[in-house]
Order: structure tokens, then sequence, then C-alpha cells
């Protein structure tokens, strides 16, 4: 350490005294032993008077000079390190304040010695009101208990050094309004050793009210698939049709789990779609989506129990950041299914026989000529009327007739082929339609018919069998007519002529022009 300026001083003052005492004394006594002569003497002193200034005048100009120098030195250090410290602070202050995040430091007694820009706009508190102050944090958390709390924790980081991360307060701001700040804080120690805390905050209110609000549109919507009927589903726009959400629903409906189906190629969503229905339903989905629009479809998927299931499916296009994507709604409509098809089947269905009904058949009958027309094929129409059915109703009962009805309808639709069609027309008349077949074709139809009735050997309630024979008319076009009303017209009279001719029988109608009743074909009796 070096002595204090004035200690110098006293010392460098009191060793030139003393040399100068030791050079004057010293040099007396030298010039005094060798200078006998007096005024030689006087000379020399007053030479050695003059070097002794000299000598002493120079060593000071080299100290002097040599401290001027190192002072000057020092000064400009000073200055320029003045100058270093000020643009420092002000770029600290200048960083500090700028900073978009709240900065507070606070001493040991938790007094505010720094409040920047940010925390100002933040709190609405300004600088003035905060710093050399310990009581902004009753202002900021005005809830007692919520405060300590908080205080607890700067006490943990001034006294125990805890570092705090993303700690998050509610404040109340100068407006009454409440903000979420999250905070950053450790505990620093000044140059002078003193303790201090410095804190970052984050407003982060917006950010948590985005998250609350998300969170709870997140749970209504869990709560809503969870609720939906069907599932509800994202799925990649490939082959495969790979899922990659599915909600709880996916269970109920196929028999699986999410686990089981969501990115799993191996048992894709597409294999789970009936195979007749597959590229219908691509086809469609692709074509909804080039034309970038909704679809909604109805196939049938593989349930995990091997039963088929009806769905209805409607979903959009959606651009993800790894591609296309298909969202949507997929519904079990298997009972609707079943319902339309029962219902379908009623309208068109006699309810006793199974058979086609009369509207049907007018229907089907009207188109089924103009195909056969257009395609130049025949088409063979055959009257069947039962022989004596009243009188089974009136001797063995209403329900034995409608056994007797339901019999006779099973034998004719089995010796039927797939495109032909057997109507109910009413009573106990039931009509065939035999497209490609030609009027010598149907009759061979109508004889296998007649025997195989024949042979049905039906047995009433009583046990005794009943023989029930059937008077059938043939017509075809365009052999006898050429249009559907005088395919029935034509076919309905034969078959009153087989009536007329005894029953049993089977009777052609007669080519067109319309025959005249004394026209009509011969009369076969049956084979
Ligand atoms: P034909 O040999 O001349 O045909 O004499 P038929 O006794 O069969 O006389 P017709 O064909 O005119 O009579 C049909 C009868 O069928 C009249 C009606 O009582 C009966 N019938 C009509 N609908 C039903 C039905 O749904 N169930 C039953 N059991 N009988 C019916
Ligand atoms: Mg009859």
């Amino acid at each position: 350490m070096p002595r204090p300026p004035l200690q110098r001083a006293a010392w460098f003052a009191l060793a030139y005294v003393l040399l100068s005492v030791v050079w004057i004394a010293g040099s007396d006594a030298l010039l005094h032993a060798w200078i006998t002569d007096h005024a030689v003497l006087r000379q020399a002193q007053t030479w050695k008077g003059a070097a002794f200034v000299l000598i002493t005048g120079g060593l000071l100009f080299v100290l002097l000079y040599r401290l001027f120098r190192h002072d000057a030195h020092l000064l400009r250090r000073y200055a320029r390190q003045r100058s270093d410290v000020q643009m420092l602070n002000q770029f600290r202050e200048s960083v500090i304040d700028n900073a978009s995040i709240w900065i507070n430091v606070l001493d040991p007694q938790a007094r505010v010695v720094l409040w920047n820009k940010a925390a100002e706009q933040i709190s609405g508190y300004s600088r003035d009101e905060v710093i050399g102050r310990s009581d902004i944090w009753e202002q900021l958390y005005p809830d007692r208990d919520y405060r300590e709390s908080v205080t607890a924790k700067v006490s943990e980081i001034l006294a125990q050094g805890v570092e705090v991360e993303n700690l998050e307060t509610r404040i109340r701001c100068r407006d009454g309004q409440e903000k979420i700040v999250s905070w950053n804080s450790r505990r620093f120690f000044s140059e002078d050793n003193a303790l201090g805390s410095i804190a970052i905050g984050r407003d982060v209110t917006d950010r948590k009210q985005m998250q609350q609000m998300l969170r709870a549109r997140d749970r209504q919507l869990a709560i809503l698939m969870a609720n939906v009927p069907g599932m509800v589903y994202r799925r990649r726009n490939n082959t495969d049709w790979t899922l990659r959400f599915v909600s709880s629903g996916c269970l109920g409906l196929t028999g699986y789990t999410a686990d089981d189906l969501v990115e799993n190629r191996g048992m894709s969503y597409a294999s789970l779609v009936h195979p007749e229905d597959r590229e219908r339903v691509q086809d469609e989905t692709h074509r909804a989506l080039n034309e970038n629009q909704a679809f909604t479809l109805e196939y049938r998927i593989r349930h995990r129990s091997g039963q088929h299931r009806w769905v209805w499916e409607q979903g959009r296009a959606v651009q993800a950041d790894d591609g296309p994507h298909l969202e949507g709604i997929i519904v079990n409509i298997t009972d609707r299914k079943r319902v339309e098809h029962q219902l379908e089947q009623l309208a068109v269905q006699d309810p006793l026989t199974g058979l086609r009904n009369r509207r049907e058949l007018e229907i089907t009958l009207q188109d089924a000529v103009e195909q056969a027309e257009s395609a130049r094929r025949p088409l063979a129409l055959l009257w069947i009327d039962i022989d004596d059915f009243k009188r089974i109703n009136d001797v063995h009962g209403h329900l034995a007739g409608d056994e007797v009805l339901r019999q006779v309808s099973r034998v004719i639709r089995d010796h039927l082929r797939s495109d032909d069609m057997a109507a109910r027309y009413g009573g106990d008349e039931i009509v065939v339609a035999l497209p490609g077949m030609d009027a010598q074709a149907a009759t061979r139809i109508a004889e296998t018919l007649q025997q195989a009735v024949r042979a049905l050997r039906l047995r009433l309630p009583g046990g005794e069998p009943i023989a029930i024979t059937l008077s059938i008319g043939v017509a075809a076009v365009p052999e006898h007519v050429a249009t559907a009303e005088q395919l029935a017209e034509a076919a309905d009279r034969a078959m009153y002529r087989a009536k007329e001719a005894g029953r049993n029988q089977i009777c052609n109608a007669l080519p067109m022009p319309p025959p005249t009743p004394h026209a009509d074909s011969e009369v076969r009796s049956p084979g």
C-alpha cells in the first residue's frame, strides 16, 4: 500500500533538508580542510552553492516532470473511464428501460431500487411511486394471504438464494385490472457486497387466457366427442385411409379401440370397409375432394364381431402441415337401414306371400316390357289363378286359405330365375314375368309350376291332404301383344279361358291384332 500523499511529501521534504544539511555541513568541512586561502575558499563556496542549486533544481525538475506526466496520464485515464462508465450506465438504463419485460431490483429490505419502463407499463405504477419503497406489494397483491405467500418467496430468494423460474403471480394493476405475470428471479451481490434480488417478469395474461380458453374448448370438445353418436375422425387421404385420430365412439362403432386403429396400416380403416363398397366410397371421396366440397356417404363396415354395419359418413378435406387430411363423423345407421329396407319391402311386397305387390308389378312390368323391346328380346307373362280357392276358404277356413296362398307362392318363387318376377295381383291371382322367354318357353315353365303345385300335397290342420291345381294364361311380347297393359290383359284373358276349359289348364293368348273371342288359341291340357 502506498503511503498517503501528505506523509510522502513530509518524508521527501525531511530527506531533502537532511541531505542539504549533510551536504552543506560536509562540503564546508571538506573545503575548510583542503583550502586555506580565504578568497579561494569563498569562491569555492559560491561555486559549491551554485552547483547545489543546479543539481537539486535539475533533480527536482526531473522528479516533478515525471510526477506531472504520471498525473496527466492518470487524469486522462480517469476521464476515459468516467465516460466509459457513463456510457455503460446509459446503455444499461436504455436496455433495461427498453426491454419489453418487467425488470425490478430489490434491496435486502425488499425495497425497490430499480423499476424499468415495462414495469411501469404493466403495473401502471410509475418509478417515482415505487423506488425506495416496499409497500408497492400491498398494491400489487391486495389479498393479504396471497401477498404473504409472494413475499415469503421473495424472502427465500434474498435469504436463502433460492432461484425462481416461471413463477406466475396474479397482480392487481393501478387501474384495477388483473394481470398474470411470470417471474424469473434470483439473488445477487453488488460490488460493495450488498445483497439484492433481481426479478424479470413477463405479462402472460393474454397467453394464459388463451390457454384457459383453449383448455375449456378442449374439454367441451372432448365431452362433445365422447357423446357424439358414432365416431369423430381425422384420416390421411391415402389409399389405406390411415386414421390419425378417432373419438371414443370408435369402440362402439367398429369394436376396435383408438389404439387398434390409429396410425395402423396393418388394420387401416379402408380394410374395414365392405369390399363391395370400397371402390364407390373411394371414388365419391375423391370426387368431393377434387370439387372441394364436403361429402356424405353411406356404406358398410366390418365390425370386430364380423358383422357388417351400415354407416353414414360426413366429411371434408383439411390442409394440415403434413398434407391433406379428411375429417368428419361416422355414425352407425344399421337400424335405420333395416327399417328403410323393411319399409321398402313393405312398399313393394305383398305381406302374406312375400311376392311383389300389384303396384310394384305394374311399375316393373312397364319397365320390363320397354327393356325387352329395346333389347329386341321376348318377355312372357303367366297369369296364375288357384282353382276353387274359395272352397278351401269355405271348408277349411281363412287361415288354411292363407297357408295355401303362402305355399303356392313359395313353390312358384322357388322355380324362378333371379331375373324373373312374381307378384300377387290380388286374391288368389299370381302374375309371373319371364324376361327373355317367348310363349313356348313360358308354357313349359307354366307346366312345371302346375306340376310342382300339384305335388305339394298340402296337409291341413285336420291332417287331410288338399290337392291344388292352377289355371294359367300365357302371353308374350312381341309375339301376342306390344305393350305392358295389353300383355297383362291378354294373359288374364287366356287364364279365364283356361278356367272356362275346365280349370287346371294352360292357355296361350293369340298374337296381335287383338283376337276375337273365337280366334283364341287352343286349350292345352296339363302335361
Ligand atoms: P276359381 O277356380 O274360379 O278361381 O274359383 P275360386 O274359388 O278360386 O274363385 P276366385 O278365384 O274368384 O276366388 C278368390 C277367393 O280368394 C275370394 C276370396 O274369398 C279369397 N281370398 C282373397 N284374398 C284372400 C286372402 O288373402 N286370404 C284368403 N284365405 N282368401 C282370400
Ligand atoms: Mg281362383
